[in-house]
């Protein structure tokens, strides 16, 4: 566990050895900007009982962290999308895995996503969620890598903008793996 907790760490081997993980946004980086982006929700929403989306698996660090920063009344739910295979690759194919546990009719929602990359994921995401006829939909985004963009998206409320690289940690995985890390950072292969 120390050594998952070093800084810079360039470590080989966690989970397939001939993959090294460099951080690009380190924990306390985090912290500071889902700090700044609970108070930003908090001015929008403190008074409208907001239904917090998270779209799993990715976003489930994120948004434990940002609930517990914020201290009004509020509902949490997740709905699961699949885009991906196992690779680094969006199919552009989205769908529905694991969806939502009850209506969403009037709710203001405010979807809690990990990273918009081409958009196409969290564009179908939106459009299905006003289609269920919430009051409002908004989105907060851990990342965004606009370089990548194929359709556009609106981020209400944005932690970071990261260069088009393959990132992994703080609940972002690849392949399942790399998901513990306290610290964004990028995979390479060697
Ligand atoms: P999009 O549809 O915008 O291309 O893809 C969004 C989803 O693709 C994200 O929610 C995430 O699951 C995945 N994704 C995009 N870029 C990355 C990345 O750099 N690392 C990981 N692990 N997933 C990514």
């Amino acid at each position: 566990m120390d050594k998952l907790r070093g800084r810079g760490y360039n470590q080989k081997a966690m989970a397939d050895k001939n993959t090294t993980c460099t951080v690009l946004i380190s924990r306390e980086q985090i912290a500071t900007a889902v700090g700044r982006l609970a108070e930003e929700i908090s001015r929008d929403y403190h008074d409208r009982h907001p239904l917090l989306i998270a779209v799993l698996k990715g976003s489930f660090v994120f948004l434990a962290d940002l609930v517990r920063l914020l201290d009004f009344p509020l509902e949490v739910d997740f709905i699961r999308l699949s885009s991906y295979g196992g690779g680094k690759e969006s199919s552009g194919r989205v769908k529905v895995v694991h969806d939502l546990g009850a209506g969403i009719e009037g709710r203001h929602v405010l979807v809690v996503e990990d990273i918009v990359d081409t958009g196409l994921t969290i564009s179908f995401l939106l459009d299905y969620l006003k289609k269920k006829g919430a009051a409002s939909v908004k989105l907060c985004s851990l990342t965004d890598k606009p370089s990548r963009r194929q359709v556009p998206v609106g981020i209400d409320y944005l932690g970071f903008t990261v260069p088009d690289r393959f990132i992994v940690g703080y609940g972002i995985d690849w392949d399942e793996k790399f998901r513990y890390l306290p610290d964004i950072c990028f995979v390479g292969e060697d």
